[in-house]
Parts: structure tokens; C-alpha cells; sequence
């Protein structure tokens, strides 16, 4: 068959609808994008506030698992741009206590020994407990966290009995950063699959930032490749609904009435969209996609808050069990172009981006009082930095649906990119691959159902 002539709509431009086409485009398929917002990126969009600083929907950091997407990085030139940053993790507290887990640059699982036996926080006694508690992944690896995916992490820890000072200083802002839900809800699985690819791969769970936005090193890099190739991208359209008919994809009605037709329909949209467009008749077909509406998108919000001083000089993310900011980096640090306030350059400044979560209750507060209470976690961790410190300016963006929430028993949902329908497939962080709802997630994902749709090409 020559793929020359097929045509494919991708719905959705955020990273996997952009690696779609891409992947597409290179494969000299027909391509268009259809992307609801002004701007491409989805969940890891950047934009420009009023003043000329970057805003993002949220911190990404760049595991060293990503192969996937590093691959396509190199493909579009920008790879130079991910920052590797020292492999260590680092969890601030309340008070100005802290403690660092290193790693050494050894075979697996020796790099790993210096966070058990020297971390500062823990005891020998307590790591070690928790690393017996491991020996199953030790010896089962992969097969093992599937076995799990019934336990909230909670219930799995409570198993294992390891000490509530593990749980709370260091996996629940561990559960937090990862899925923006805390131990209780999380599913046992996820954890211990982040847990074993750690304890396996040596560099992945080392961590790297984009030296700038996301915007100039990730989409629009993407775009431009693939529309100098012929893809066609269309902003601000929404699609409205899957037209399916007599077993296939017939074409997607767009919000203004448009109807589009195409050789094969890739969805890239997150969970909550593609459950929106996804026609009764093909939800009550089977459960393939009867069993798409078990998932659901976790609220998250993202907050940025500039300083008169410096209040952290790490040049890494940064962990914290207390308050509501698991997770965050001094963006001065870790990411040079972003060291501007209001369009300026400066130094001797913070200028720190959180995730905050978990997020539900906090989704119903003011923006007034969400700022304030991420400052009240920040003073709490820095007492002595924060002393005089003064706010200059603050950044907000809340996400009522982002990443898929891995619950326990959520992973049987969880979609392959072919679908029982022969011109439908699916990619985006919830479908089924390695990564979860993440960068290397998004990517594999997009990977895959260009597999899909090649093979469906070569079949007919
Ligand atoms: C705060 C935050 C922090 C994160 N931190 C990290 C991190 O540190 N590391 C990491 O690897 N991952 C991180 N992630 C996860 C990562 O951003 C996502 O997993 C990834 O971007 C998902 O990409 P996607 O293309 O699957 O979905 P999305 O990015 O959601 O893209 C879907 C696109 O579809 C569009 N769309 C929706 N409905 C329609 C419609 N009806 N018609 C047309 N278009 C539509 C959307 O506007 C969007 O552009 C984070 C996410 C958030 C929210």
C-alpha cells in the first residue's frame, strides 16, 4: 500500500497529537491538528503574561527514563536544551530542616546506596526496614506492581508495615509530584513502577529542566517540522463529537458545525475530552470504550511567586512533605531564560514554581488565598530566608482536569492506542504505555498509535 494519499485528523495538539504528527508527516501521511486553545502544548503550554514572563500550566522536569522523548528532541534539534541537574533528590521542611537522597555513579541497584545508608533524615534502621520491604520487586521486577494495583500505596505500606515518618516525609510529597494524589488514593502499582525502573535503570530517576519554555524547545519546534512538511494545524477549533456509523469513524463534527473527514482519526485528547466526544453508541459497544468513563483527570494548580532575595540556591527540584507545595524548583536556578521579572533579567532574586496539591479543596479558594497559603508553606520550610522577604509578583493556573488519576483497579481502563474501531486510535499520557500520564508518556503513547495506523495502512 502507499501511505502517500491517507489522510489522518489528530484532535488535539498538546505533546502527543504534536508527536503524532510528526511521526505522521515523516511517514508522508496527509496531517491535520485540530487543537481547541489559541495555544499547542496541552498540560506542558507556555505563554507569555502581560509583563513578558513565561507562565507555564506546570514544573516539568525531564526524567532520565524518557528515551522516548529525548529521541524525538534529537530529531528536532532542541535536545541541547534539557538541563541535566545533579541525581539527587532533596526534600525540604518545616523549620528548615532538610535531607538528600544521592546516588552514586555505580551498576544498579549500588547507586542507590548512599540515599539507604546516608541521607541525613532517616535511620539506617528505618531505610533498611523499607528496603526489605522491597525484596518482592527485587525479585519478581516488572511482573510484580500489576500483582499490586488493587492497594491504594497507603494499604500496601501498611502491609509492609514500614514507618509512618517514610510514608509522610518522603512518599506522600513522592505521590503528590507524581500524580498530584496522595498515598491514600494512588494505586500501590504506579509507585512500585517508578520504584523498580529506579531501582533497575540507574540514570532515570535522574531529573533535567528545559533551559527555557516549553513553547520555543517543545511545540513550536514540533509545528514548525512537521507544517514545513505539509501538516496542516488549525487553533482555536473544537472538536464536537466522533461521527461513528456503521462501525467506523465516519468523520468529527467541530463545535462550529464543520464536519471533517479523514482516512483515520488519532484522538490526542486528554481522558475527560475524548469521553465528552466519544459518540453512546460506541460507548455501549463494548467495553473498550464503556470502560473509558472510570477515568478521570486529577485537579492540580500551578503557582509562581517572585522574591526580593534569594531564598534557595538549589539548581534542582525540590521536594516538601509539609504544607501544600510537594513539589517545586527556584526556576532562577534551574532554568536561565527564566530568570526575568516583569520582562527584565535579574539576580540575587527567587523565582520559584510549584505544583500544588493535592488540589480539590483547594480548587474553591481564591487566587488571593491559594498565593498566600503557598507563601505560608515557603516561610514554614525557609524561616531564616523568608525572615524580610517580600512577594513581587505571583503567577496562577488552575487545572480542574489534569493527568488521569491512577486509582487502584484503574489500570484495566486503561486503553491500547488501536481501538476495536479500524480507523480510531488513541494517544495521550492515559493510554496504555509504560510512562503513565507524563512527557514519556505522551510521546510513547504517540508512538504507538502511529504503529497502529501504519499497520491498519500496510493491511489495507
Ligand atoms: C502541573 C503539571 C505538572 C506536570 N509535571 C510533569 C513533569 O514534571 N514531568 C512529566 O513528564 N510530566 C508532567 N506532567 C504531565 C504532562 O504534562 C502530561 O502527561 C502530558 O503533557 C500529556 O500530554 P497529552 O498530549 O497526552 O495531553 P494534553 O497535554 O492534555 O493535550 C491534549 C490537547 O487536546 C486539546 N483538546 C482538548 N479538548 C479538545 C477538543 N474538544 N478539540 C480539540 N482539542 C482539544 C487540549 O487543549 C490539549 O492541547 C505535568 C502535568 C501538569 C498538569
Amino acid at each position: 500500500m502507499s501511505t502517500e494519499k491517507k489522510s489522518v485528523l489528530i484532535l488535539g495538539g498538546g505533546l502527543a497529537g504534536l508527536t503524532a504528527a510528526k511521526r505522521l508527516t515523516d511517514r508522508g501521511f496527509q496531517v491535520r491538528v485540530l487543537e481547541k486553545r489559541e495555544i499547542y502544548g496541552g498540560k506542558v503550554s507556555s505563554w507569555k503574561d502581560d509583563e513578558g514572563d513565561w507562565v507555564e500550566s506546570g514544573t516539568h522536569c525531564f526524567f532520565g527514563a524518557y528515551d522516548v522523548l529525548y529521541d524525538l528532541m534529537k530529531e528536532i534539534k532542541t535536545y541541547h536544551a534539557v538541563l541535566w541537574k545533579e541525581h539527587q533528590l532533596t526534600y525540604t521542611l518545616e523549620g528548615g530542616k532538610r535531607f538528600t537522597f544521592n546516588t552514586w555513579d555505580m551498576p544498579s541497584p549500588l547507586h542507590l546506596l548512599p540515599a539507604i545508608v546516608k541521607n541525613g533524615y532517616f535511620t539506617f534502621g528505618e531505610m533498611a526496614f523499607f528496603s526489605r520491604s522491597l525484596i518482592p520487586l527485587a525479585l519478581k521486577q516488572a511482573d510484580y506492581p500489576p500483582t499490586q494495583d488493587h492497594l491504594t500505596f497507603a494499604e500496601w505500606a501498611e502491609q509492609k508495615k514500614f514507618g509512618s515518618r517514610l510514608m509522610d516525609k518522603m512518599f506522600r510529597p513522592m505521590a503528590l509530584a507524581l500524580k498530584f494524589i496522595p498515598p491514600e488514593e494512588i494505586s500501590a502499582k504506579i509507585i512500585l513502577d517508578v520504584t523498580e525502573t529506579f531501582y533497575r535503570i540507574p540514570g532515570s530517576s535522574c531529573m533535567g529542566f528545559l533551559k527555557g519554555a516549553p513553547q520555543e524547545y517543545l511545540h513550536q519546534p514540533l509545528l514548525d517540522y512537521s507544517a514545513s512538511r505539509g501538516a496542516v494545524f488549525r487553533n482555536k477549533t473544537a472538536v464536537d463529537e466522533l461521527l461513528f456509523d456503521g462501525g467506523e469513524i465516519r468523520g468529527v463534527q467541530l463545535r462550529n458545525g464543520e464536519i471533517l473527514t479523514a482516512d483515520y482519526y488519532l484522538s490526542a485528547l486528554p481522558i475527560h475530552d475524548l469521553n465528552r466526544i466519544l459518540p453512546p453508541g460506541l460507548k455501549s459497544r463494548d467495553r473498550f470504550f464503556g470502560g473509558l468513563s472510570n477515568l478521570e483527570g486529577v485537579p492540580v494548580i500551578s503557582v509562581q511567586i517572585w522574591y526580593d532575595r534569594e531564598i534557595a540556591s538549589d539548581d534542582n527540584v525540590l521536594f516538601s512533605p509539609d504544607g501544600i507545595i510537594p513539589v517545586y524548583a527556584n526556576l532562577a536556578r534551574t532554568t536561565p531564560e527564566y530568570r526575568t521579572l516583569r520582562g527584565e533579567p535579574f539576580s540575587g532574586k527567587t523565582r520559584f514554581e510549584f505544583c500544588v496539591a493535592p488540589a480539590r479543596e483547594l480548587m474553591k479558594l481564591s487566587r488571593e488565598e491559594i498565593i498566600r497559603q503557598v507563601d505560608l508553606s515557603v516561610r514554614a520550610c525557609y524561616p531564616a530566608e523568608t525572615h524580610r522577604a517580600k512577594v513581587l509578583k505571583s503567577t496562577l493556573v488552575k487545572i480542574p482536569h489534569s493527568v488521569y488519576a491512577p486509582l487502584p483497579n484503574m489500570e484495566q481502563y486503561r486503553p491500547t492506542q488501536c481501538t476495536p474501531v479500524r480507523n480510531l486510535f488513541l494517544a495521550g499520557g492515559f493510554s496504555r504505555q509504560l510512562y503513565y500520564d507524563s512527557m514519556g508518556g505522551a510521546v510513547m503513547s504517540a508512538n504507538l498509535a502511529v504503529d497502529g495506523i501504519l499497520k491498519a495502512g500496510a493491511r489495507e
